[in-house]
């Protein structure tokens, strides 16, 4: 398709000198070459092959929220998804999610401060090194969930079969959570395209204004207009080596247990639109076992991990984020969950994770579990420091025998992380890994879900929600579904740009 700009070169370049981020060497070509590369297209394209008041680009958790609230402010939507079967990492997810004061909590007398609870969650994300970016947003977060999120799912069919007092998970889990959502925007009378990948958003040079996408199908460009606004929602980067690697040391290194299409094409689309990104080297993962990259489940027995110099270097029973990102700093990025006979007779190998067999043979034979019959044995199996190692356990044992405190990292005894000696031969252990689930960083979107620009200023008519915006750490789930509300509502609210 040829296309001629419609802007000025003058315009254009005054629109660089607004911040707007690209790469120099497209200035001086042809508006051609210029318009296969970037990530933005620059101009209006002659035709419109599709168009809606709200244009929704992923059709996950975040995307379809955004869309059932947009359609239910009455506009007009098309969700853009890139994948025949779209849900993203939604599918994969456990479907907890972070919600307080609910009316099925509220029901069962559990009633949560939100400043307290959101005190909590900064404490959790100074642990894993980084200070809470947002509390207004988080704040919104916090007092509204409840009811935004918590009493709204169930409206959609979404039933919960675990409540306490700070989360509630979906039954059937992120599959069932997605399925509802989905199901729900239909019926809304969402448009919904899929197996069309967008490539760039269409914005004016001059204002960054949002204008549409373009979506690529069958080697084929589809231009999509969005007289309203345009919602990101293609989720994390996590599938994406190249970016982990410039921007996330943790993430590059961990093993993927990720959906395939977390490869953050919205993250660079807004990107060149001058938005700003932030928080992108943290990432969420849970500790993995080495050799399978399966989730240990390290779960009511008593198990210690130490390092290379066999030292304990976390409280075990911490966050999951937690642990990841501590056996990431250990040398070789690696650690062991060291246990003995009893614990594993009294748990079964499942104790440890639920895709082991019973009596840990198999995960033997593969080399997976490392069985030895004396401690200093084991320490030469897996190569750590062995009077360190010995000095670590004996210490641990001395502990668990006496008042059950941890000096050291503070862990406590509760049935899920036991406290007893590890004294029984054989002993076990098990290599563990950082893994990487999603990305927690991205692009910096305010409370009302605008993407902001690296000049503090948001993007006109330029939305994003889930994984592709740098979120708290208070709930994945619960942000992507309550922030693409806000986006959807905020959108709607737009008026035409023609
Ligand atoms: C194993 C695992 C377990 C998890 N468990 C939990 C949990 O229990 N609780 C919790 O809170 N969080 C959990 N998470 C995280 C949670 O799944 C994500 O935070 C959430 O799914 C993010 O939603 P999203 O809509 O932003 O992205 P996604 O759900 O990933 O959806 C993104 C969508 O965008 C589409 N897309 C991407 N690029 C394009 C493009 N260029 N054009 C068109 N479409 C595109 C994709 O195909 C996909 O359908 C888990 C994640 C994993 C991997």
């Amino acid at each position: 398709m040829s296309q001629k700009p419609v802007f000025s070169r003058r315009s254009f370049l005054q629109g660089l000198a607004a911040g707007v981020v690209v790469g120099g060497a497209a200035v001086g070509g042809s508006w051609a070459v210029f318009q296969q590369v970037q990530p933005v297209y620059w101009r209006p394209p002659e035709r419109w092959d599709l168009e809606s008041d709200v244009v929704v680009v992923g059709f996950g958790v975040a995307g379809s929220a955004a869309a059932i609230e947009a359609a239910t402010n009455g506009a007009s939507v098309i969700v853009i998804d890139k994948s025949s079967t779209p849900g993203g990492n939604g599918v994969m997810s456990g479907g907890n999610l972070g919600v307080i004061n609910s009316s099925i909590q509220k029901e069962k007398n559990m009633q949560t401060d939100p400043a307290q609870w959101y005190k909590g969650v900064q404490g959790l994300m100074r642990a894993t090194h980084w200070e809470p970016p947002f509390p207004d947003r988080d704040m919104k977060y916090v007092e509204n969930v409840g009811v935004e999120v918590g009493d709204w799912l169930p409206t959609l069919g979404v039933e919960y079969d675990s409540v306490t007092p700070t989360s509630l998970r979906t039954k059937g889990g992120g599959s069932a959570l997605v399925s509802a959502l989905q199901k729900a925007a239909k019926e809304k009378g969402v448009r919904v395209e899929t197996e069309l990948k967008v490539v760039q958003l269409v914005a004016r040079p001059d204002t960054t204004m949002v204008m549409g996408v373009v979506g690529e199908r069958n080697g084929s460009r589809v231009f999509v207009k969005a007289r309203k606004a345009v919602i990101l929602t293609t989720g994390s980067f996590s599938a994406n080596k190249d970016l982990l690697k410039h921007l996330s040391p943790v993430g590059y290194h961990a093993v993927p247990i990720t959906s395939a299409v977390s490869t953050g094409d919205g993250l660079l689309m807004a990107q060149a639109l001058g938005a700003a990104i932030i928080n992108t080297y943290h990432i969420s993962g849970f500790p993995a076992i080495a050799k399978i990259n399966s989730r240990y489940r390290y779960r009511g027995i008593s198990a210690i991990f130490v390092n290379e110099k066999g030292y304990r270097f976390v409280n075990e029973g911490a966050h999951f984020d937690i642990l990841n990102e501590e056996i990431f700093y250990q040398p070789g990025s690696h650690a062991w969950l060291i246990t003995d006979s009893e614990q594993v007779k009294k748990s079964t190998g499942k104790g440890i994770s639920t895709a082991f067999s019973e009596d840990l043979s198999k995960e033997i034979s593969q080399g997976i579990v490392i069985r030895a019959d004396s401690l200093e044995a084991l320490a030469e199996a897996i190569k750590v420091n062995k009077a360190n190692f010995l000095k670590t356990v004996e210490s641990w044992n001395e502990w668990a025998r006496t008042d059950k405190k941890d000096p050291d990292f503070g862990r406590v005894d509760t049935p899920e992380f036991t406290f007893s000696p590890i004294q029984t031969p054989p002993f076990y252990a098990v290599e563990l890994v950082p893994s990487i689930s999603e990305t927690n960083g991205g692009l910096l979107a305010d409370a009302e879900s605008r993407v902001i620009n690296v000049n503090g200023k948001p993007i006109p008519r330029l939305y994003a929600a889930g994984d592709v915006v740098a979120e708290g750490l208070i709930s994945h789930l619960g942000e992507a579904i309550f922030f693409g509300r806000v986006a959807g509502r905020n959108a709607a609210r737009e008026q035409p740009w023609t």
